[in-house]
């Protein structure tokens, strides 16, 4: 076991020695070896492009590496040399290229071509496309594990708010149980008028603000001013789920599964109200919320009428796990959104799309898809495109118009009454169920992701909970500034659990075994702690230089310091108080240069992963205060001794005093 291990670590070693002396390799029996990050720069040179680097190319190398470059073509060189390590190129410009990892989620246009011309090939009539309709709706529930989860709901009644009235619409929040312990929240906005209403889902996409922010309360207004009763509710880890499971919990796959299950469980509450026709149900949502609703529009049959808006492409399953966290685009042997989309047919759908996000293939890529599925069930017609090439990806008022204009259309709604003008745009608050600071969430709430490692897994919860963690470190670094102003706090937040998260994974993908055991210049050999320190500075400078920035816009410099400290638990001062008792009679200058020193250390020292590494930092300079002192006029070893001297004695004194 022992020398499995020394093995392994020697194996290392040698790898890391071949990425440093490279040349040597370039050889038939050294693979024509050649360091990755090398070979980039020499296309970036060759092409005269510019590469901006996404990937980590540390201790990679590269065999055959010069016979991968095409004389001919940048992007063939740079497939052949990025394909090894799963990474890709997007182009930015006709002199830039940017070096990604590899995108599950994310095709190319071409792909997307591709892959609608073989599905068309799987069907061409209704009797075709109704087999493969129930194989893809049997496959995406499994893939995406929903009835396991549905199975396990609580089934209780929703937590409902008072209802606040306005001009043509009531607003009313709910909070509801769906695993125990787990909440999601929302609101409802019903229409002030008597009798059935139509009853639109919108889950949310990842704008700003989520579902709090201006435009989608003018949507839900408006439309319940139109006549439909409209429920938005909080994603996976945003708004008051936030209380729950931290912002971590969205970037994971259960995220994908809970959000489905939220919009299933609440179709469910508010299809058993009174007031509801079950004749015109509607789901509605921009980007990633645009996801949710083909999703829901596969997973639920109650649904009669489909909006997504900014979202479903023939190329891309949406980049945020709770998009694509679960492998559904695989059911069916290979599938898509666009596919997905058609599996509402011949029920009326709209699909919103603009020129500048990866919608802009639609008009001519997934709409004409769209109607050949559509015209199956002689329903051409009930598939519409309102496609806004001059527009981005937002849920400005163009694509409000077009989700008024289909709804109105097929749910009979009153277009005399569309005025976003007439809707109040309610502070956040107003709009949570468990009050301004989550003061009322119930005890029973799960606040912790690592709560619902007993429902999916510890194992899947594990990463998430370690992100957890430090981000919870990052919250406690900045709380110890006491700021007032609360979004300069999460900035800088953020900008610490960024720089934290960064470190951690630096450290744990280059471990001290990539530095060899022996010093090249000095033929010393090396302390684990001194080659765990050397590993962790081969992080790329810019993220220090991220951190640094980050902090400076929206902190002051001491605040910035203070920061610092909090890294480094307080080292500089602690140190500088060492110093202070040593030498009794320090100079101020002296001060100041020693007080210089140990912020280099501490600057330096912020990429440290261990306590061990960033003390081994602050040893480093510590010599060079020591070595200062010494030069101009001090006796250090003398210093410390008379130092040690001094507290012996006065422990001595002490004990005798006691005696
Ligand atoms: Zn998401």
């Amino acid at each position: 076991m022992k020398n499995k291990t020394m093995k392994k670590q020697l194996t290392l070693t040698l790898l890391a020695c071949a990425a440093l002396s490279a040349q040597a390799q370039n050889t038939f029996e050294g693979q024509f070896t050649r360091p990755l990050g090398e070979v980039l720069e020499e296309i970036s040179t060759r092409f005269n492009v510019r590469l901006a680097y996404d990937i980590d190319t540390v201790g990679k190398v590269l065999p055959y590496a010069d016979f991968r470059i095409r004389p001919y073509s940048v992007e063939e060189s740079l497939t052949n040399v990025l394909a090894p390590f799963d990474y890709k190129f997007v182009k930015q410009s006709d002199t830039r290229y940017k070096l990604k990892k590899y995108e599950y989620p994310r095709r190319t246009d071409a792909d997307g071509e591709k892959l609608l011309n073989y599905l068309c090939t799987l069907y061409n009539d209704q009797a075709g496309f109704e087999k493969r309709k129930a194989v893809l709706k049997k496959e995406v529930r499994e893939r995406l594990q929903i009835d396991k989860y549905l199975a396990m709901r609580t089934g209780n009644a929703p937590i409902l708010s008072k209802v606040r009235k306005y001009d043509g619409y009531t607003v009313q929040n709910f909070a509801l149980e769906t695993l125990p312990g787990l909440y999601v929240c929302g609101s409802i906005y019903t229409p002030r008028s008597k009798g059935k209403h139509a009853l639109i889902i919108c889950p949310n996409g990842h704008f700003g603000n989520g579902r709090y922010r201006e435009d989608q309360q003018q949507r839900m207004g408006t439309l319940a001013r139109m006549g439909a009763i409209c429920v938005d509710y909080d994603l996976f880890g945003w708004g008051e789920s936030a209380l729950q499971v931290t912002s971590i919990g969205h970037n994971t796959s259960i995220a994908h599964i809970i959000q489905a299950m939220n919009g299933i469980s609440i179709l469910d509450f508010m299809i058993s109200r009174k007031d509801v026709d079950t004749t015109r149900v509607g789901v509605n949502g921009g980007s990633g919320g645009g996801s949710q609703t083909v999703l829901l529009s596969v997973l639920d049959d109650r649904y009669t009428a489909a909006c997504p808006v900014v979202s479903l492409a023939s190329h891309f399953d949406g980049g945020c796990p709770c998009e694509s966290g679960m492998p559904v685009t695989l059911a069916g042997g290979g599938t898509c959104n666009a596919e997905l989309g058609a599996l509402f047919a011949p029920k009326p759908m709209c699909v919103v799309s603009d020129g500048k996000d990866w919608t802009a293939s639609t008009p001519k890529l997934e709409y004409p898809y769209l109607q050949k599925v559509y015209g199956f069930y002689g329903a051409a017609d009930k598939v519409t495109n309102v496609h806004l090439p001059k527009e981005g990806h937002d849920f400005g008022p163009n694509k409000r118009n077009a989700v008024y204009d289909f709804f109105a259309d097929v749910f009979q709604l009153d277009k005399s009454k569309l005025d976003e003008s007439k809707v109040t745009i309610e502070p956040f608050e107003n709009m949570y169920s468990f009050g301004p600071k989550g003061e009322n969430l119930p005890k029973n709430a799960i606040r912790s992701i690592n709560g619902l490692g007993k429902y999916f897994g510890k194992q899947t919860v594990r990463a998430a909970a370690a992100d957890e963690s430090v981000l919870k470190k990052a919250r406690e670094i900045i709380a110890a500034l006491n700021l007032t102003d609360e979004k300069a706090a999460n900035l800088a937040t953020t900008a610490v659990y960024n720089h934290r998260r960064a470190v951690r994974d630096w450290h744990n993908t280059h471990p001290y075994t990539i530095i060899p055991e022996v010093d090249k210049a000095t033929g010393r050999k090396l302390s684990k702690v001194e080659r765990e320190m050397m590993a962790d500075k081969t992080i790329p400078a810019s993220v220090h230089e991220r951190l640094v920035k980050d902090l400076n816009r929206v902190l002051t410099p001491e605040q910035v310091e203070k920061v610092f400290d909090g890294y480094t638990v307080g080292k500089v001062a602690f140190t500088m108080q060492g110093y202070r008792a040593i030498v009794p009679d320090l100079t101020d200058q002296e001060a100041k240069v020693i007080e210089g020193y140990l912020k280099q250390a501490r600057e330096e020292a912020l990429e440290c992963k261990s306590m061990k590494a960033i003390s081994q930092v602050f040893e480093v300079y510590k010599t060079k205060c020591e070595q200062y002192l010494n030069e101009n006029g001090r006796n250090w070893r003398q210093l410390f001794k008379d130092y040690v001297n001094k507290r012996n004695a006065e422990k001595a004194a002490k004990k005798a005093a006691k005696k």
